[in-house]
């Protein structure tokens, strides 16, 4: 069997599309989508992830304000500057690129973000919130997952197995809860799961969130099943490749999704909707 392909890239523009219909019509309301993107440093890749997010935002008329801040910056200014944009009724989305550096306490920076803008849905209020099915920002790279899982017809996973390769709070754990919410019975597998490989082979859809080259491999994937790569590796030739071996899980998926072209432009487009949902409801 040769899997489909699940085209995020394709499927990040229809997204995208339907954002820029959303902003077309609060601006016809005089209303106009705002995202603030806070830099910390000189990390070349949140250098990239974040020059992605700001184009993004602009190619869906969505306004930006980019402030960058030395690797210096003390956490109280940090703080004191997310309160200001808390109070800034023009700026409906703030997001922190992570990691920041070392002596600021990450989790303390996201707590400060109000939840009315947490469109990152990183905060302890929105996972909170995801956790007991009420509304609220859920993070964007896993409801990308789901939004990929819709558009192939499973968005109900009734009588399904899912596992979730890696806990992070960003992906694992939301990702597992979201695909609690669609029905499915759900299991987090992380470093210390024993026989891993026998525990990816029991799911109709298998997500892959660890951060590791090519680390699932076809021998751990069920004929058929619907097989997300959320990892993104920079290999030594400068190439990208996923945490699965893409070639041989092609091979014995039903459906699969390429890296790159598959959760990373998701991601930004559920960013990009998110913003302008917390426009939406301001
Ligand atoms: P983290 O490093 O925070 O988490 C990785 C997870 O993988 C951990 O839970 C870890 O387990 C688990 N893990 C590590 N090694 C193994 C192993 N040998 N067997 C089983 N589990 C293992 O990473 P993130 O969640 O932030 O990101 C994961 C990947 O997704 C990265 O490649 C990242 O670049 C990518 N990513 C992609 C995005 C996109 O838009 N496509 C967005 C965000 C991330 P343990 O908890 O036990 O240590």
């Amino acid at each position: 069997m040769t899997a489909r392909l699940i085209d995020g890239k394709a499927l990040a523009e229809q997204v995208r599309a339907g954002v820029a219909e959303r902003v077309t019509r609060l601006r016809a309301a005089s209303r106009q989508p705002a995202l603030a993107v806070i830099l910390v440093g000189a990390d070349p890749a949140s250098q990239v992830y974040v020059r992605n997010k700001i184009a993004a935002c602009e190619k869906a008329g969505i306004r930006s304000l980019h402030e960058t801040f030395g690797a210096d910056l003390r956490e109280a200014e940090l703080l004191a500057r997310i309160h200001a944009l808390n109070h800034d009724d023009t700026v409906h989305g703030i997001l922190v690129q992570l990691p920041l550096p070392a002596h600021i306490d990450a989790q303390r920076v996201i707590e400060a973000i109000s939840p009315r803008k947490d469109v990152d849905g990183f905060h302890v209020a929105s996972a909170g919130a995801l956790m007991v099915g009420q509304p609220g920002f859920r993070p964007c790279t896993p409801l990308g997952c789901v939004r990929m899982l819709e558009h192939i017809g499973m968005g109900d996973l009734r009588g399904k197995h899912a596992v979730v390769v890696g806990r992070s709070n960003i992906v694992g754990k939301p990702m597992a809860m979201m695909l609690l919410g669609m029905n499915a019975t759900v299991t987090i597998a992380h470093s210390g799961t024993p026989d891993l490989a026998e525990t990816c082979r029991r799911a109709d859809v298998l997500v892959a969130a660890v951060g590791r080259p090519r680390m699932i491999g076809a021998d751990m994937i069920k004929p058929g099943a619907v097989v997300i790569d959320v990892g993104i590796n920079r290999l030594a030739d400068g190439s990208l490749c996923g945490d699965v071996d893409f070639a041989a899980a092609r091979e014995r998926a039903g459906w699969i999704t390429p890296v790159p072209g598959g959760v990373g432009p998701m991601t930004i487009a559920m960013l990009l909707s998110n913003t302008v949902q917390a426009c939406e409801q301001a």
